[in-house]
């Protein structure tokens, strides 16, 4: 189907974005890579009368590290997180997110800031990374920062007011001595996860502030590896420090069923192991 007439419109500014947002209101939409804008114009989903084609804004184009945070500009492509040394030194599970969204045509087009406009982030980024991070909004009163859990409040469903833009995607710098991996498996490129693993690990000597941190996500399982009676005063720690009932019942320490596991890739079975049991006992 062809989509309704519309103006299209190429601002050369974040300020001309925002002016053009405030005078169309919500008969306007920006426009990034229009993979899925596109095809839901096409199919009268969605029939805007402008379309503000952002994909000039050059300036939002950027991965760059700053005061402890990661920070990704809202029109940076989902292939330069592929490229960037950045990425590729730091952030390991955004690396191998990166690899696995849709197919190279797609990333090589789509920016960052509108697979998480779009809500497909959560379905390829994992959990582990954005929920600890925030997203800058841009409006016409200025910027906000909006953690990355509230950004989400249903799906599909963002907290972007008319007027407003993403800006930039931040995310916590890991601490010294972590990691992460992705795994989404496929039935072939570009097809949506079968089913999909993340995981990031921190090595550290005070476990309690991260896993306060954590906690305070909507994060399902955190797994803490350590003996009984460290994970019993880490529990007492984590009430002591007011975390709800709730979200206790989302630690699992010490991680992992009782396999007798010693070796850390034993360790790593056994965790995995509870994660497929868990996962049998919800479907
Ligand atoms: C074949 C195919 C396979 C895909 N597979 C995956 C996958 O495996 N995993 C995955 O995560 N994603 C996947 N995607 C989604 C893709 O990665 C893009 O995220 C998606 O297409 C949106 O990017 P776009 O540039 O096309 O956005 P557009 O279609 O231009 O915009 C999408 C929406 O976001 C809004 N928007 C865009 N930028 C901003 C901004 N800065 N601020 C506010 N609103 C904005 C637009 O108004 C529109 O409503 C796939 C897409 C395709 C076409």
């Amino acid at each position: 189907m062809i989509p309704p007439a519309f103006d299209y419109l190429t601002p050369q500014s974040l300020s001309e974005v925002i002016g053009l947002l405030h005078q169309h209101g919500p008969d306007a939409k920006v426009l990034a890579g229009g993979h899925s804008l596109i095809p839901a114009m096409r199919l009268r989903f969605a029939e805007p009368c402008h379309l503000i084609d952002i994909s000039g804004l050059e300036d939002l184009n950027c991965i760059r590290e700053a005061d402890g945070l990661l920070r990704i500009g809202a029109m940076t492509r989902e292939a330069d997180l592929e490229d960037s040394e950045i990425v590729q030194t730091g952030y390991p599970i955004l690396l191998d997110t990166a690899k696995m969204i849709a197919d190279p045509q797609v990333r090589n087009l789509a920016p960052v800031g509108a697979t998480s406009r779009t809500v497909i982030l959560p379905m390829t980024i994992p959990p582990p990374c954005p929920p600890c991070g925030q997203v800058e909004i841009t409006g016409q009163g200025g910027k906000r920062i909006v953690p990355i859990d509230e950004f989400f409040p249903d799906f599909f469903t963002t907290v972007l007011d008319h007027g407003e833009i993403l800006t930039e995607i931040q995310i916590p710098a890991p601490p010294p001595n972590s990691g992460g991996a992705y795994l989404k498996i496929e039935c072939k490129v570009g097809d949506d996860a079968g089913a999909a693993g993340a995981a990031q690990v921190s090595w550290d000597e005070d476990a309690e502030p991260t896993l306060q941190a954590v906690l305070q996500t909507h994060v399902s399982y955190v797994a803490f590896i350590g003996s009984k009676k460290q994970a019993r005063a880490l529990k007492e720690y984590l009430q002591q420090e007011g975390i709800p009932g709730k979200r206790l019942d989302a630690l699992y320490a010490p991680a992992g069923l009782d396999l007798q596991a010693k070796s850390p890739g034993e360790i790593a079975v056994s965790v995995l192991a509870e994660i497929v049991q868990l996962q049998a006992q919800l479907s």
